[in-house]
């Protein structure tokens, strides 16, 4: 801890001395230096985080645990001074875990770690005996293979081990192709392998989200590769799950929203956000706590030197992210007078690693104006744009709403590990890494809350060509998210 501080402290001395030396001036800081090197001092941040996921800790959308965040955030930015308001929006269906377990038997008996996905069904109170089946990877070859096999059964997963975020959207895509395949063929649930070794355990949405009527489990990796064995060796086993699920429809919940009003363009927004949901595996730290408490500093520094960005900055807390993105889409719909004038949105939500560019989404209009506004920061780069369309957080909506956005790309190599996974505690945040990370974002959200726009909200018709002529529409697929673009129930419609 000590050796930490030592040598972030001699970092931020030797930024602040090239700040001042490669800036806009020799001997004249100006008001984005002065901010960047608030963002790199001793701030409230990590103490923050601390509360956040130790004190607070998983906080799935629709429990106590979120709700006490929201009062939480609104409370720090409060405190900080900064304008803050919460948002109610409706949740499209209450769902969390109150218990589950699965034992196996037949030929050999074993009881394996189990948790449910998200918006799985529930089981009897004792519990759904079924077969268990072997279904590979979840191919076509795999269940023309299982034929009839399949009817009935809980029906095992095999899955790649999960070392990058492009390993992620792979397990993504593979469950979307994976789960109508099976329920196709009669499948009473499915288990998937955990991607994680070492008996970890982490929980994603069910393909189908809210809509999903089955029982669906992940199985730590060690057992799953045992009962895959088994089955393959010829051995019959059954498995019994017992999934006990609060289940009900609509509800409120809450983004938290602080602003710092624009002394020129007050109609003018720029949005960057940070989710403050999580799941109740582990305490939500990496996904998104330490951004979440990144966005209420850079709020806090902000007011606290006075800043004024010509245009109004909104630090977007967002809720429901993990059940779909939801509150970013009530958002847009809440706010959709004012959507001309939201000239960026930017999600930050890939962890602590370092940032080490971002995605502009297929806007290559973007590229020129976000190397300009990280023109103060460049000694913490080097920055390399990504102009791919990525979906998985909260810039979507605002993507399908034609607005310019960003998605920050940061080195995975503490996130994915431990994604949506028990073991997203504190202690695997790269918290001097954060510290970077937060004057990259300062320096970034006040570039855009002062330069000159040089492009245009997309109609409807360029947001459909961006979807046709990038890999956008099988993104959208992975998460189910075509259906309401195509039907106009979601994005811009003209
Ligand atoms: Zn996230």
């Amino acid at each position: 801890m000590t050796f930490q501080n030592l040598t972030a402290t001699r970092l931020v001395t030797v930024l602040l001395i090239s700040l001042i030396f490669s800036g806009s001036g020799i001997t004249q800081t100006t008001e984005v230096d002065r901010l960047v090197g608030a963002m790199l001092g001793e701030t409230p941040m990590l103490e923050d985080l601390q509360q956040l996921c130790d004190e607070i800790g998983g906080r799935p959308t629709g429990s106590e645990a979120n709700l006490k965040s929201v009062d939480w955030a609104l409370q720090k930015f409060e405190e900080a001074g900064v304008t803050a308001r919460k948002e109610s929006f409706t949740m499209p269906r209450f769902w969390l875990e109150r218990s589950c377990e699965a034992t196996v038997t037949g030929d050999v008996s074993f009881k394996p770690d189990v948790v449910t996905m998200t918006f799985s069904a529930a089981t009897p109170e004792d519990g759904l005996t079924a077969p268990l089946v072997d279904g590979g990877m979840g191919t076509v070859q795999d269940f023309a293979r299982l034929g009839s096999k399949a009817r009935g059964a809980f029906v095992l997963i095999e899955t790649q081990e999960l070392v990058d975020v492009s390993g992620l959207f792979e397990e993504y895509a593979n469950a979307a192709e994976t789960e109508p395949r099976a329920f196709a063929a009669g499948a009473a649930g499915v288990v998937y392998m955990s991607s994680r070794a070492q008996g970890l355990l982490y929980r994603h949405n069910a393909s189908k989200g809210p809509e999903n009527e089955h029982p669906m489990l992940v199985m730590e990796r060690e057992e799953a590769k045992r009962a895959s064995r088994l089955l393959r060796a010829g051995k019959s086993l059954n498995l019994t799950a017992k999934i006990d699920i609060q289940s009900g429809g609509e509800y409120e919940s809450y983004n938290v929203l602080g602003e710092i009003p624009g002394s020129e363009k007050p109609d003018e927004f720029v949005v960057v956000g940070a989710h403050l949901d999580s799941w109740g595996l582990g305490t939500g730290a990496n996904d998104n706590g330490c951004n979440v408490v990144m966005m209420i500093d850079i709020a806090r520094q902000m007011k606290r030197l006075g800043v004024r960005p010509k245009r109004t900055v909104r630090f977007a807390l967002w809720n429901g992210e993990e059940q779909g993105l939801i509150g970013s889409w009530r958002y847009t719909q809440a706010h959709a007078d004012e959507l001309d004038g939201h000239i960026m949105a930017c999600s930050v939500d890939i962890g602590s690693g370092r940032i080490l560019g971002f995605f502009t989404n297929g806007r290559e209009e973007l590229i020129a104006p976000v190397n300009r506004a990280l023109e103060p920061v460049k000694g913490l780069g080097p920055f390399e744009p990504i102009n791919m369309p990525i979906v998985g957080t909260d810039n979507y909506d605002f993507m399908m709403q034609g607005i310019a956005n960003l998605v920050a790309n940061h080195d995975p190599y503490n996130y994915a590990p431990n994604y949506h996974a028990e073991s997203d505690t504190y202690d695997k945040v790269d918290l001097r890494q954060l510290r970077l990370n937060a004057a990259i974002m300062a320096a970034l959200t006040y570039g855009f809350a002062n330069l000159e726009v040089t492009w245009k909200r997309q109609t409807r018709a360029e947001i459909q060509q961006l979807i046709d002529s990038t890999p956008l529409r099988q993104r959208m697929n992975m998460f189910n998210l075509y259906p309401a673009w195509a039907d106009g129930s979601r994005g811009r419609s003209e």
